[in-house]
């Protein structure tokens, strides 16, 4: 018999994922040009050639015990210096190889910092709507997820809300710019307000807050929106990244967390950290593409292709009467729900073979998630659905 904790897990299983299935389902009896699924983000644009190319050098150039051997914890020290490096080129900050941990993606990274942060009974503060994960990654150290509604104009995070939810239990604060599922990059005046909220909370409550930036998205952005680096805001800040979006390699599973000198008890939760990945059973974040990316720091996929996707799909939708916020990165479009229930409202759209994901699977009931990293022909055969699934809504 499985455990009482996987029982619930298994039954609130990610609807994500059962949208999926449902899609192959549907593609099965309608022909798959007939079905659009936008439910997933997987990312539709290749990897850059750059990957492939390095990934042979790798083979053909590097010894096999470098490439195929256990190593530290942390990673590849050689790799983990040429990201600190590119880093510090980027937004200006010191971090050398020690500050960088490699690991499995932007969720083995998550999992390592909260495995190293929380006792039992810990709060966690996200921003709604979030990605539906953190709830199940902060309760697999027994922490509490506790959530900040957002302000609906534009899915900034509401700080006064924030503030008063700050007491001596929370631990650590997690936000995602370019957010999944809004698409929306918090401006620098959002960071600089939070920042201080923080530090003020801190000193009031002589705790230590860590602010936990989960940034798989940060190169997917449109129309040069600035994200901000967020060590330069607050100096107890976490940054995870992942490779998985901005190269399009999630299945490779490889990202990596900074944890820069000037946060509070940095030595020790770097040692936490390399252990985490060890017994969390990571052990290591795979050797082969942590190789393989150090040789494309520079590489990125074609951002203009999700651009395009964008336009296409946010001009339309507004012309047929849907509400959503323009998102500026990453490649999701969050629209309002054309009833309350947006669970009914995505039943609704499958019956025109549209895939898409309530609201409330990112803590934001009464809208859908649109996932865009999809064929550009299938947003322009999709079209005519949307605009069936409006007008049956009376717009
Ligand atoms: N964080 C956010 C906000 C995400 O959207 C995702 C994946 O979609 C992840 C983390 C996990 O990313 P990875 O595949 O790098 O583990």
């Amino acid at each position: 018999m499985i455990s009482d904790k996987m029982l619930d897990f298994v039954k609130n299983s990610s609807v994500i994922r059962a949208m999926f299935e449902e899609g192959k389902r549907l593609a099965d009896i309608h022909g798959k040009e007939n079905v659009y699924d936008f439910s997933l983000g997987n990312p539709s644009v290749e990897p850059p050639v750059r990957i492939k190319e390095a990934l042979i050098e790798v083979l053909n150039e590097e010894s096999p015990g470098k490439v195929h051997g256990y190593m530290n914890n942390s990673g590849h020290e050689d790799v983990r210096e040429k990201i600190a490096i590119s880093i510090n080129q980027r937004f200006g900050t010191s971090l050398c190889n020690k500050n960088i941990i490699m690991t499995v993606g932007a969720a083995g990274g998550l999992n390592v910092i909260l495995k190293s942060l929380l006792n039992p009974g810990d709060e966690v503060i996200t921003f709604a709507p979030f990605f539906g994960e953190y709830r199940n990654y902060v309760s697999n150290y027994d922490g509490i997820l506790v959530t900040v509604a957002p302000k609906l104009d534009n899915f900034q995070p509401d700080l006064d809300e924030f503030e008063r939810k700050i007491n001596e239990k929370t631990k650590a604060v997690i936000i995602n710019t370019p957010n999944n599922p809004t698409g929306v990059v918090y401006s620098e005046k959002t960071i600089k307000d939070l920042a201080n909220i923080l530090y003020r909370k801190q000193e009031e409550l002589k705790t230590t807050i860590y602010l936990i930036s989960d940034e798989p998205y940060r190169e997917l952005v449109y129309d040069n929106v600035e994200v901000p680096y967020l060590t330069k805001y607050y100096k107890n800040t976490i940054v995870g990244y992942s490779y998985s979006k901005s190269l399009s390699l999630p299945g490779e599973r490889i990202g990596y967390l900074v944890i820069p000198d000037e946060l509070e008890d940095s030595e020790n939760l770097l040692s936490a950290a390399n252990v985490a990945n060890r017994i969390l059973g990571f052990v290591n974040a795979p050797s082969l593409i942590q190789r393989a990316v150090a040789r494309c720091l520079d590489a990125k996929v074609d951002v203009e292709i999700y651009n395009r996707n964008r336009e296409l799909l946010y001009n339309n939708l507004l012309s047929y009467g849907y509400d959503c916020v323009k998102p500026q990165g990453a490649f999701y479009l969050f629209v309002k729900a054309l009833e309350e229930d947006d669970k009914k409202f995505c039943e609704a759209a499958k019956k025109h073979n549209i895939l898409i994901v309530p609201g409330s699977s990112f803590g934001c009931p009464g809208y859908a998630r649109i996932a865009y990293c999809v064929d550009y022909d299938m947003i322009e055969r999709s079209l005519p659905a949307f605009e069936k699934l409006s007008k049956e809504y009376g717009n």
